[in-house]
């Protein structure tokens, strides 16, 4: 009886010395982390390659393939202990020729307007000769459903319902907004409409359209979607309200290929106490083609690859196993994620304990959304005094990457960099996607911050 008492007031003061030096010790090792990245970090110059030198890098595109055996060897020469190549079919899209989008109207001086249009990923194109049409413009799916297959039938629907500029982070309004551009075809097709033009994906009025996947539902007839630059969906918008007999014109050449054989590349360093134990962490390597995915995700890729320069470089080794992915097929299909999930799955001989992904843009790091129960939760944002120093404060309960959201299912912690959000949606899938939009201190901040997480739930687990 007498033991039962005194056993957790021993082991209580044992563990308050013991995490005090935790705590000196976890604050030297993350300002040796921010100090070296950014004095001597390498995410730039290795931004700069990865986006200028080898470019673009949709799914399937021999950019994406010369990405891949970059990353490979970049790990190498980093210190990864060893690198895994894990194979992933993905698909592969192509934009071919430049689109062409044009507003018809008797109210136009010279009955014709031009307006920025890309192709939405995944789109079928429109044929040689393009597509014509009466334009019928919406904002959600129900308006859509209510005017019904009478008014939609032979009809190129537009969707302009815009990303809500009253809400602060930008992450919120594009969710509000992406369904528009993800399933809006498929909806449309259902009543019969012939093409879909979406309103960009951006909270800018700009005259750049932004592209970004598609999806077509089983069953429904598959229809060319474009997405229009903000400017050109209201200058649309705007005509269709003068003349309800406005229409469009449509042309693109986009095709899907057969797959290609594409990897996930794994850099791994080992554990030193707990080898069987596996934090992940990553971004994507793919990127939409209009741009050069300096943003999106090539800051996730550099952030990753920099935990592994930095950790040999200042010597620290983590007691559980770092697996540092460079996730194939992001944009369009999830491959990557799903591969790297399912034969996580299949590893009965290792537990993954958490799974961290920046794929939310280069800026200022302000915390991580963290996608786990609030307990859990409240383990990880005991941290935030840590994080705090380096203008990191927002350890909360949100949405994880995309890449690394299904390690859910196997009990790990998954979550994702929340850098500030505001100029993310300027540059996201257009043709701002470049390195100079890059800040390199701000990026820096965001590896040092990556691997900071990393060394803490690598060392300290996450509870679980
Ligand atoms: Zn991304």
């Amino acid at each position: 009886m007498k033991k039962t008492l005194l056993l957790p007031v021993v082991f209580g003061l044992l563990l308050s010395i013991q995490s005090v030096a935790q705590t000196d010790d976890v604050k030297t090792v993350m300002r040796s982390l921010y100090s070296e990245s950014l004095s001597n970090g390498q995410s730039y110059q290795m931004l700069d390659y990865l986006s200028n030198t080898i470019g673009a890098r949709v799914s399937g595109s021999p950019q994406a393939a010369e990405a891949v055996e970059w990353g490979r060897q970049k790990m190498e020469i980093l210190g990864a202990d060893s690198v895994i190549m894990q194979e992933v079919m993905v698909p592969h899209w192509v934009r071919g020729k430049k689109e062409v989008g044009t507003i018809l109207s008797d109210k136009i001086p010279g009955g014709v307007q031009k307006v920025p249009v890309c192709a939405l990923g995944g789109s079928i194109a429109t044929g040689e000769f393009g597509i014509k049409g009466e334009v019928v413009e919406v904002h959600d799916f129900d308006e859509l459903n209510k005017l019904g297959e009478g008014k939609i039938k032979g009809k190129i629907v537009f969707f302009n319902r815009p990303m809500d500029p009253t809400l602060i982070n930008a992450f919120e309004a594009y969710s509000g907004a992406v369904n528009q551009r993800g399933g809006g075809a498929s909806e449309a097709a259902k009543l019969g409409a012939i093409a879909v033009i979406v309103r960009s994906m951006t909270l800018n009025h700009d005259n750049n359209p932004h592209t970004g996947a598609m999806h077509y539902a089983d069953g429904v007839e598959k229809i060319p979607a474009a997405a229009v630059s903000t400017n050109g969906a209201d200058l649309l918008s705007k005509f269709i309200k003068a003349d309800p007999k406005t229409a469009f014109y449509l042309k693109m050449n986009c095709q899907t290929l057969p797959d290609e054989k594409s990897y996930n590349v794994i850099g791994v360093i080992k554990g030193s106490e707990m080898p069987n134990e596996i934090v992940t962490v990553g971004g994507h390597l793919d990127s939409w083609d209009l741009g050069r995915g300096a943003s999106d995700d090539g800051t996730g890729i550099v952030q990753s690859l920099e935990i592994i320069r930095m950790f040999r470089t200042l010597g620290i080794k983590p007691k559980r196993t770092i697996h540092i992915v460079l996730f194939m097929n992001e944009e369009n299909g999830l491959r990557g994620g799903t591969k790297y999930f399912e034969q996580a799955q299949k590893d009965v001989s290792h537990k993954y304990i958490a799974a961290v992904e920046s794929d939310a843009g280069g800026f200022s790091p302000r915390g991580f959304n963290i996608d786990t129960d609030q307990i859990s939760v409240n383990i990880i944002a005991k941290w935030k005094p840590f994080f705090e120093p380096y203008g990191v404060y927002d350890l909360k309960k949100g949405g994880s990457g995309a890449d690394v959201y299904q390690m859910k299912k196997l009990k790990a912690i998954t979550m994702e960099l929340a850098p500030d959000s505001q100029r993310y949606f300027d540059i996201h899938h257009n043709k701002n996607d470049v390195l100079d939009k890059v800040n390199p201190r701000e990026l820096e901040l965001g590896a040092a911050t990556m691997a900071s997480m990393v060394y803490l739930l690598a060392n300290f687990g996450t509870g679980n």
